[in-house]
């Protein structure tokens, strides 16, 4: 993880962030799979038509993780960015993922005067027009190896795609891991490989999951709140493990999700906490020390292999896998009738909250699980806007919050909304209010498809 940009001043933090991109296609959408593998025995088919992700194997994962600690100590105690330790990391990773009959791409970089890479992997099958991906930094800092910061999230990625492999997995979407480089340099692999993908290739892009530090020895339990439906799918597993999840505000910004997320890619994640102290609270529902860092090592020398929790390595790496089955596989959404507004209205710079209303009326019964809310908001600093969905008995769904660190224009994408105990039939509105000063903007039109 790197440390945060919200103290910059808003034009430089401007200047750094990428073009809103329209991101047309919600997470759960997906047009009937395109793929030519041979048929194979199914997986264990869950009440939704998605698949049951396999177990995990915690062994396999710090298998890796032992690897990545041998790999350090015999390339100067680290794996950073243009140190051979880096690259032999990439190596391993990428003969394990190519043994498994994945198409990789390693993609070369420069910065600040090294060559840094970035392995892409991708799982033949799925819809080329709908790709979920899940990635990982794998630079450490100088002063260790890094095996909880980032070693526990490359090796849990790396052990869902093998599992994806294992499992010979026939996705409705297309499946893409990632492992970037230079992220403690400032996210600088990630931005590099989305600001050098084609406009019709971002696009195509329905959801990025990040895993960066998902084995802290003191652990949280921390999940992304960013797309609803990704944080839905991992709120829900750890839910059904009984185990309690907070909002993930540490690393707000600070991982490689936020390069996804500022042209406007959904994006999800999981995280168990670095320099932050555990509150009481906190150790009473996760156990653990209150008062002490979730990772006391973090960028220090003694971010080893004696620097993980297994339970939380072995959790973070489930619902990972139960991410990828559920979203991976997920059937497409049929085509559905849309409502739209296309009226602008004024967003106010700080002040009170406006909406605009959509009359809904010759349905029948409740909305649907998956109502998409498509919004298209011009503004200057996006960050500054909290977006919701009012039902029309005025139940409000959060579909985007305030950040002080998104300095991108525009929200311009489609949300997918579990709206199934409302009414259809009535007036829905789209609440926009901007809570910080200096942007303005309006709301352009937005649209709700049954
Ligand atoms: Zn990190």
């Amino acid at each position: 993880m790197t440390p945060s940009r919200s103290s910059l001043p808003r034009s430089i933090a401007r200047r750094t962030a990428a073009v809103a991109l329209v991101a047309v296609a919600g997470l759960l959408a997906a047009s009937p799979t395109s793929s030519a593998m041979p048929d194979r025995p199914a997986a264990a088919d869950v009440s939704d038509g998605t698949l049951a992700a396999p177990d995990i194997p915690l062994s396999n994962v710090k298998a890796h993780l032992t690897q990545f600690q041998s790999i350090a100590t015999a390339n100067g105690g680290n794996r950073a960015h243009g140190r051979t330790g880096y690259k032999a990391s990439l190596d391993y990773v990428k003969a394990k993922l190519d043994a498994a009959g994945f198409t990789t791409t390693v993609q070369q970089f420069t910065y600040s005067g090294s060559t840094g890479y970035n392995l892409i992997a991708d799982w033949p099958g799925g819809d080329p027009n709908q790709v979920l991906m899940a990635g990982a930094h794998l630079d450490s800092v100088s002063s260790g190896a890094g095996i909880n910061d980032n070693g526990s999230g490359s090796a849990a990625v790396l052990e869902t795609a093998l599992a994806v492999s294992r499992a010979q997995l026939q996705p409705t979407k297309h499946l893409r891991f990632a492992w970037w480089g230079a992220e403690e340099l400032g996210l600088v692999g990630s931005r590099y490989y989305v600001n050098n993908l084609p406009s019709t290739d971002r696009a195509r892009v329905s959801g990025y999951i990040n895993l960066d530090m998902v084995g802290s020895p003191n652990p949280g339990y921390f999940v992304y709140d960013d797309d609803p439906a990704i944080e839905k799918v991992f709120k829900d597993w750890y839910a059904g493990i009984g185990v309690p999840t907070e909002i993930e505000t540490e690393g707000d910004g600070r991982s490689d999700h936020a390069s996804f997320k500022n042209v406007g890619i959904p994006v999800g994640g999981l995280f168990t906490g670095a320099s932050r102290t555990k509150t009481s609270a906190q150790a009473a529902k996760w156990g653990g020390t209150s008062g002490h860092a979730f990772d006391r090592c973090y960028h220090s020398s003694c971010d080893t292999t004696t620097n993980i929790n297994d339970t939380a390595l072995d959790r973070n790496s489930d619902a990972l896998a139960h991410a990828i089955w559920t979203l991976g596989t997920a059937e497409p959404l049929p085509p559905g009738e849309s409502y739209e507004n296309t009226t602008d209205v004024a967003i106010p710079d700080n002040a009170a909250a406006v909406t605009s209303a959509l009359t809904v009326s010759g349905r029948t019964g409740n909305a649907p699980a998956a109502l998409r809310v498509g919004v298209d908001i011009k503004h200057t600093w996006r960050g500054d806007l909290v977006v919701d969905l009012l039902a029309p008995d005025g139940t409000a769904y959060r579909l985007k919050n305030s950040s002080s660190s998104d300095s991108a224009d525009n929200v311009i994408t489609t949300y997918t909304v579990d709206a199934s105990s409302e009414t259809a039939n009535g007036t829905w509105r789209l609440r926009v209010q901007d809570v910080a000063a200096q942007d303005t903007g309006y709301i352009d039109s937005w649209k709700l498809t049954f």
